[in-house]
């Protein structure tokens, strides 16, 4: 995910401190816009944030067309102190002895009704789950955003028809498996649920919200997981999945509306309750979906003709550029990181917050600033290789996709930059950098750092770790560790002397 910074109302900007309007002048002189969008001024002085807000400035996007109201400030602490806030929920460890649910695989057969009027989302979803792991298994982590954001209201959960109690902590189901699961067996869970979707994009509502004649329905679907705290005290993304084989999703809505998913469209009927459409994926680590009875679809075929991309938006806004910086992007990353890993890439404005990415798609939010698009596109782009070809757990290991993701998208757009925080630790979970400093830190620092590698291997050399990395973790989950161990790997030099101080936790 990258950091917006929105465009904002002179009024907003007027209630900063004089701190923030250095800071957003500085921005502005260094060729990126101060923002605003349920987010932070970079260095305002204010109240304590709740957990889940924007944080400061940084070549990024401007967000949502409508100014939040009061805009929520993270106090900024310096870069190596831990937030102030804690995550509120502590983790249920797995039971000793068996496996977690990352280790599983599952594919997923869903109705999803989404209803624009009421901003309802009701969700009927068949889960077969099978246990590919080494070790038995008791309970599945099915993780789901609506949990939090969405007021959800469990109707149905089984498993093999019968009848079982879900406990719902932070953003994970815990669901029991009353006969436990030995390897190689398998198991279907069945849960409905109706939740709401929330109707602005400040904090982390933009992630399951109805807004701005947007829905953005984010992790939506319960998914294999672990029981990741959903708050934190930047945007750094509490998430981390197992990929599925397939997910097959039908989605009807309340009136016809155009949808930017992860999976490929395969069938669409009317009926009585409406309109619905029929999607598939395969090899996705989320299902996410986008929808606006508004949005206008502009389709494309990536310059090599081997991917479609298809951007959605909103009248007015620049369609044609971002299609263009697609091409580009797909072009540029996969010269340097091999083929893009789907058929079809969305490209979908969304209601507001941040640039975000799923697979198979990336969310821009409006307004983005023309001097920034550019890179937002690139960006989240780049997190098709890191992030949804190659996962990791992005809740402890941001940089494993963020700096790869930001070095990917500054090396091919030519725009490396000093960071503008102090020099830190690359391998601290997101809980523990701070809103004002974590993109500085895990995007810039540790996009840095990597070029730095670059540098002293040789580009030759360090794109051969880097694609070694990528194959050895192909839609599999790999890590800052394994990242560094693969570019070690490619040269005859010991690189540890050169990164080792900034992960003392490895
Ligand atoms: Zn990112």
């Amino acid at each position: 995910m990258v950091r917006g910074r929105a465009l904002t109302t002179l009024a907003t900007l007027a209630v900063f401190a004089a701190t923030a309007l250095l800071v957003a002048a500085l921005a502005l002189a260094a060729g990126w816009r101060p923002l605003e969008s349920g987010g932070t001024p970079a260095a305002s002085t204010s109240s304590p944030a709740p957990s889940a807000t924007a944080p400061p400035a940084s070549e990024t996007v401007a967000p949502s067309p409508t100014p939040s109201a009061s805009p929520k400030t993270t106090p900024a602490p310096t870069d190596t102190s831990p937030p102030a806030t804690a995550p509120i929920v502590t983790p249920v460890p797995s039971a000793p002895g068996t496996a977690s649910s990352l280790d599983l695989s599952a594919s997923y057969d869903v109705d999803l009704a989404l209803d624009y009027g009421t901003r309802r989302l009701d969700v009927d979803a068949s889960i077969r789950v099978a246990n590919t792991s080494k070790s038995y298994v008791d309970r599945l982590d099915l993780n789901t955003v609506a949990a939090r954001l969405g007021n959800l209201q469990l109707d149905v959960a089984t498993v093999d028809g019968v009848p079982v109690d879900i406990e719902i902590h932070d953003q994970t189901l815990l669901v029991p498996l009353p006969d436990g699961l030995e390897p190689g067996e398998s198991a279907t869970v069945r849960i409905a649920f109706r939740s709401t979707l929330r109707n602005g994009t400040d904090g982390s509502d933009w992630l399951f919200t109805r807004a701005n004649g947007i829905i953005d329905a984010y992790r939506w679907l319960p998914w294999l997981s672990r029981d990741v705290p959903f708050d934190r005290p930047n945007h750094g993304d509490p998430f981390v999945t197992a990929v599925s084989p397939q997910v097959v999703v039908r989605i009807t809505t309340d009136r016809a509306m155009i949808l930017a998913t992860t999976g490929e469209r395969i069938g669409a009927a009317s009926g009585a309750a409406g309109l619905t459409q029929t999607f598939v994926a395969r090899n996705v680590r989320d299902f996410t979906v986008t929808a606006s009875p508004s949005y206008r679809e502009l389709t494309g075929a990536s310059l090599d003709g081997d991917t479609t991309i298809t951007v959605s938006t909103l009248p007015g806004e620049p369609a044609a550029a971002i299609l263009s910086a697609a091409r580009r992007a797909l072009a540029g990353f996969e010269a340097l990181v091999g083929p893009y890993p789907y058929p079809t890439l969305a490209i979908a404005q969304s209601a507001g917050g941040l640039g975000m990415e799923g697979p198979a798609i990336v969310w821009i939010p409006g307004s983005v600033a023309s001097t920034n698009l550019d890179y937002l596109v690139h960006h989240e782009i780049a997190h098709q290789w890191f992030y949804a070809l190659v996962g990791n757990d992005q809740a402890a290991q941001p940089f494993a996709d963020e700096a790869a993701a930001d070095f990917l998208a500054r090396r091919v757009l030519g725009s490396r930059r000093a960071s503008r925080c102090d020099t830190t630790r690359l391998d601290r979970d997101i809980a523990n950098y701070s809103s004002a400093c974590y993109y500085e830190i895990v995007y810039i620092q540790g996009g840095n750092l990597l070029d730095d590698l670059r540098k002293r291997m040789g580009s030759t050399a360090f794109f051969a770790g880097l694609n070694a990395y990528i194959d050895a973790n192909r839609f599999a989950l790999g890590s800052t560790q394994a990242l560094l161990d693969a570019l070690d790997a490619a040269t005859p030099d010991d690189l540890r002397p050169a990164y080792a101080a900034r992960f003392p936790g490895l």
